[in-house]
């Protein structure tokens, strides 16, 4: 039986690493960034070699924070010492970083540092917590486990981690181990200021544009509590906005009084949907997302989906319908 490990059992299989490659998932979040680059500079000011990749781009919000103009996306020719997973919950969110040729992480030893209940503890060491608020809190905790350097640079990027899952210490993973982290990581000097700005408000008008064209369109399922909001290709070629723009979206929407789910469908380049699930805390979407081949967590959830919008749409419902006959 694989088991959940400790801070100290992760910490003492770095602290032997001279070598680290850190992975963090695809459609990178606040939380898969702030973690990874919390964790690769704390790292590094430890002396050790750090290779930082992502599958995707790094989204425009996150770019302001330290380091993340070095994150890259193709794995080094030699295999590292150590593989770190931050913020993904199986190996196969990390993307083509990992799919491309699972061999290469054959042999070498991983930590699997996570927050998401549905991880299947793929790792060597598993320094897992369900209860986090974030991967970005884990990450404090194994660096100061390790005594590793925390400069303001680093504790920015954790505490962008923390603000990013809490929704700005406003959702249910807003914990008191978050808001003593976030405590800790403002004394050493974190830029609760870019944090906000960054994160929540800065937008280009191309993306406030968007989000008119995404709330324009929604539609209420006045029996389910539903709402549904689509953003299409075209929406995003019209207005010349990326898909990484919608952050924030799904959660605005959360406030539609009239409803206690959002189903965000976004249709990718190749016709797919993916899907960001938001509900208020007395609905678990994470086991909507879980039986159509996602995953997340109880109030956050996602997963992709065969298009067009009605198909998705009709495979949502069912989904829905089997949690909750009416
Ligand atoms: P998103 O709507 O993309 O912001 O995702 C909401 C939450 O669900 C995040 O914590 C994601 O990590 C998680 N999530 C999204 N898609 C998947 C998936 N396919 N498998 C597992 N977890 C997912
Ligand atoms: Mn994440
Ligand atoms: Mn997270």
């Amino acid at each position: 039986v694989i088991e959940t490990s400790t801070a100290a059992e992760a910490a003492a299989l770095l602290a032997t690493a001279s070598r680290i490659v850190l992975l963090s998932h695809v459609n990178p979040d606040a939380d898969a960034i702030g973690s990874a680059l919390g964790l690769s500079r704390g790292l590094q000011a430890m002396g050790k070699s750090v290779v930082t990749l992502l599958t995707d781009p790094v989204p425009e919000y996150a770019r302001f924070l330290r380091g993340a103009d070095a994150i890259g996306s193709t794995l080094p020719a030699d295999p590292p010492d150590v593989y770190v997973f931050a913020d993904a919950a199986g190996f196969d969110r990390v993307g083509s970083l990992y799919t491309d040729d699972p061999s290469r992480f054959e042999g070498v030893p991983i930590v699997n540092v996570d927050h998401h209940r549905t991880n299947p503890m793929f790792g060597t060491v598993n320094f897992v917590a369900g209860d986090a608020s974030s991967t970005s809190e884990l990450s404090y905790h194994l660096l100061r486990e390790l005594g590793a350097p925390i400069d303001a640079d680093t504790a920015t990027a954790l505490l962008f981690g923390i603000v990013g899952d809490t929704g700005s210490f406003r959702n249910a993973a807003t914990t008191p181990g978050a808001l003593a982290t976030a405590a800790h990581l403002l004394e050493l000097g974190a830029d609760t200021q870019s944090i906000a700005f960054y994160l929540f408000e800065c937008k280009t008008f191309a993306a406030a544009r968007l989000w008119g064209r995404i709330v324009g369109g929604i539609e209420l399922d006045r029996e389910r509590y539903i709402v549904f909001a689509c953003m299409s290709q075209e929406m995003l070629r019209a207005e010349g906005a990326t898909a990484d723009e919608t952050e924030g979206v799904a959660e605005y929407l959360r406030g539609v009084a009239e409803a206690e789910v959002v189903m965000l469908l976004k249709e990718t380049e190749d016709g797919e949907i993916r899907i960001s699930m938001r509900s208020r805390p007395e609905v678990d979407v994470s086991v909507i997302a879980t039986a159509l081949g996602g995953g997340g967590h109880r109030q956050a959830a996602g997963c992709t989906i065969a298009g067009p919008f009605e198909h998705a749409k009709k495979t949502l419902i069912e989904a829905y319908d089997s949690f909750h006959p009416q």
